[in-house]
C-alpha cells in the first residue's frame, strides 16, 4: 500500500481526520486545494462538511472539471458524507453545484433534526461490522446502475460503492478503526 498518494479535498469540512487515518494506513496524504495539486493523486477523499460550500469553492477554484477529468483518466474518489452528496446524480428535492459522478439518489440531512448525530454499529458487505459516526447525515434512497449498497442503517442506504467510487454517510475517519480507508486504498491503482 505505501506509495499511494491520496489527496483530501481540503477546502472545508474534517479533512485532517482523514488525512492522519491514510497516514496511518501507509499511504501519502496530500491536502488538496487547487486543480494543480490534484495532479498528483492517484485517489481522492471528499471530506464532510457542508455540502453546498464545498461545492461552490469547488467551482470557484475550478476544480469540479479538474475532478471529473481526473476520474476519467482512472482516480478513485470516496466522500463521506457531504462527500457523498457532492457525488450523487440526484438530491431529491434540491439542486446545488456538485460533480453529479455516481448513480444514487441522496436525502440531504436525512435523519432528520431530533437525531442530527448519532453513533451506532453497522454491518458492511466485504468489511464486517463498524462504528458509524452520523453527524446530520444524509442517505441514499436509491442506487442505480452499477452501483451497490455496503450497508443500511434503519432501512436507509448508508454506504455504497460503483468501481472507483465509495460513498458514505457516517464517518469512518473520527473513529479508530481504519478498516474503510484499507477498502478504500484497495480501489486506487498507483
Ligand atoms: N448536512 C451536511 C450537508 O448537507 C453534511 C454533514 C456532514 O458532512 N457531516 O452538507
Amino acid at each position: 500500500m505505501a506509495g499511494k498518494k491520496i489527496g483530501i479535498l481540503a477546502l472545508q469540512g474534517a479533512f485532517i481526520e482523514h488525512q492522519q487515518a491514510l497516514t496511518s494506513c501507509g499511504a501519502q496524504a496530500l491536502q488538496i486545494r487547487t486543480a494543480r495539486e490534484l495532479e498528483q493523486v492517484d485517489g481522492l477523499i471528499i471530506p464532510g462538511g457542508e455540502s453546498t460550500t464545498i461545492g461552490k469553492l469547488m467551482q470557484t477554484y475550478q476544480l469540479d472539471t479538474a475532478i471529473r477529468s481526473k476520474f476519467e483518466q482512472g482516480m478513485a474518489i470516496w466522500g463521506t458524507c457531504a462527500g457523498m452528496i457532492l457525488l450523487a446524480r440526484e438530491i431529491v428535492g434540491m439542486d446545488q453545484p456538485r460533480l453529479e459522478l455516481m448513480n444514487i439518489a441522496v436525502v440531504r440531512n436525512g435523519f432528520g433534526r431530533q437525531v442530527d448525530s448519532f453513533e451506532t454499529e453497522l454491518e458492511v458487505e466485504k468489511i464486517g461490522r463498524v462504528n458509524g459516526v452520523f453527524i446530520r447525515a444524509p442517505y441514499a434512497e436509491r442506487v442505480w446502475g452499477g452501483a451497490k449498497v455496503m450497508a443500511s442503517y434503519d432501512g436507509k442506504i448508508v454506504m455504497a460503492e460503483d468501481d472507483r467510487l465509495l460513498v458514505t454517510a457516517f464517518h469512518p475517519e473520527l473513529t479508530q478503526n481504519n478498516c474503510i480507508h484499507e477498502y478504500f486504498l484497495e480501489k486506487v491503482s498507483d
